[in-house]
């Protein structure tokens, strides 16, 4: 195990891989951006060191020897910890299983990426979760309040506990209540980027936002053949 950056001035990310090379390469890219990089190259190595280092965001491989990486994104969420984590699928059809776990995964690569695009994909996690410039702001959606400095959302007296991704897709659409986003437009202004095969992953997100909304779900509507609207 190599000792962590600790010096770095964008905050450490943890890779949890085990085929060496993919992460020798992502901790390279990582490291030119002036990540702080932590890799382990199992999984229960991995979930000890979110606990142990506290990283900015969690690189997760799925397949993986001791744990996988969905496994340690659920214990990571189960304890309260809402690190943001991008998961490397080996397979397109792990996709759908990601997706649809729940697991609170804000994002996926499929291999083989490149590791421009990942490190695109953790900036652009990052910056998202370090929340708009508009700390004061409280949102209001019908009975949900968005809190966007303390990133919390309460529907009447209930606090939610949505991922950063969640959070960030349900503001966006808060934010200009009756306007009908795109998947596309979704993509580009919650995740950071836009390709048609990423739009899935809106939807999923929309219907684990609608899921903890309960009985407030109706408040995003879907609009057929064009994309998602927030009803005031
Ligand atoms: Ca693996």
């Amino acid at each position: 195990m190599m000792a962590p950056v600790t010096d770095a001035s964008k905050g450490l990310v943890l890779i949890v891989e085990d085929e060496r090379p993919i992460a020798d390469l992502v901790r390279l890219y990582l490291s030119r951006e002036g990540f702080g990089v932590q890799v382990e190259h199992d999984g229960v190595a991995g979930l000890a060191a979110t606990r142990r280092l506290r990283p900015v965001a969690c690189i997760l491989d799925i397949a993986l020897p001791g744990m996988d990486g969905t496994e340690i994104c659920r214990r990571m969420r189960a304890d309260g910890d809402w690190t943001p984590v991008i998961f490397l699928t080996a397979r397109d059809d792990e996709v759908d299983r990601i997706l649809g776990l729940e697991l609170g995964g804000d994002d996926y690569v499929t291999k083989p990426f490149s590791p421009r695009e990942l490190v695109t994909r953790v900036k652009a996690l990052l910056r998202r979760a370090a929340g708009p410039p508009e700390t004061d702001r409280v949102r209001q959606l019908g009975p949900l309040a968005l809190d966007l400095g303390r990133r919390t959302v309460t529907l009447g007296a209930l606090p939610l506990t949505l991922t950063a991704t969640e959070f960030d897709l349900l503001a966006h659409l808060a934010g200009r209540p009756g306007r009908v986003f795109t998947r596309e437009e979704l993509l580009a202004a919650v995740w950071g980027y836009a390709s048609h095969a990423g739009t899935r992953t809106v939807d999923v997100h929309v219907a684990q936002v609608r899921a903890k909304l309960g009985a407030a779900a109706g408040l995003i509507r879907t609009v057929r053949g064009v994309g998602y609207t927030a009803d005031a």
